[in-house]
């Protein structure tokens, strides 16, 4: 999974050089940046694929980074957070990361949040936004129908749990918030809708998911949000 470029932007030497040692290893290319102002300046003239930011930088806070990035690239972003509170992930994630790493973190993890990027990227890349369906894994859903199928029988399910799947689907790889869910699926107030997206996604578990406790499709990130994951063929 190698030919990928890479930007890293961390402002201490020794996580970054362990990163940096990491990426050549497996063939990744690689630039780096030590502050949120170089980040935005190496995002815009390098068009790298991938973007792993540190949140704690010297200068410009990682999450303001990630809102200008924002503003005219879709480039996935991996955060990189020292900071234990599920806060500052969620505002990050919030405005716009694709997904996290908690340091400390290990070198297979790390691997392991690029492997789940590229995949994330190879799904999105022929225009996912204007595909007629859907498939990953038994998982099928005809847009156009409005029909979602698992192992070629419907799944039937309410207007929301339809709602909440193709969001999911529409986003296979990428952590999403409740906060987001919420609003996309009700576009309400998410303080008091996070009990009802509970309901909602057990009711949408029991219909899509064989077993209960080993969830094959929606993953949950305790405190954050859900995510639909890319079933290995
Ligand atoms: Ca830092």
């Amino acid at each position: 999974m190698g030919s990928c470029k890479i930007l890293v932007v961390e402002d201490d030497t020794p996580v970054r050089n362990l990163i940096t040692i990491t990426l050549k290893a497996h063939n990744y290319q690689f630039i780096t940046a030590v502050d949120g102002k170089n980040a935005i300046m190496e995002t815009a003239s390098h068009n790298p694929d991938i973007i792993l930011l540190d949140l704690g930088l010297p200068d410009i806070d990682g999450v303001d980074v990630i809102k200008q990035v924002r503003s005219w690239s879709n480039v996935p972003i991996i955060v990189i957070s020292a900071r234990n509170e599920d806060v500052d992930k969620i505002d990050a994630l919030d405005a716009g990361a694709d997904d996290y790493l908690t340091k400390p973190f290990s070198v297979d993890e790390l691997l392991a949040r690029l492997r789940v990027t590229q995949r994330r990227l190879a799904l999105i890349q022929p225009s996912a936004a204007s595909q007629s369906s859907y498939d990953n894994g038994g998982l099928h859903i005809d847009y156009d129908t409005g029909c979602a199928y698992l192992s070629g029988e419907e799944l039937h399910l309410t207007a929301l749990e339809y709602k909440l799947l193709c969001l999911l689907a529409r986003n296979t790889g990428k952590v999403l918030t409740h906060r987001f869910i919420i609003q996309n699926v009700w576009g309400s107030n998410w303080e008091s809708g996070l009990g009802t997206l509970r309901v909602l996604m057990a009711s949408l578990r029991k219909k899509l998911e064989e077993t209960a406790g080993a969830p094959q499709y929606i993953q949950t990130h305790i405190g954050i949000g859900y995510r639909m994951l890319k079933i290995e063929q």
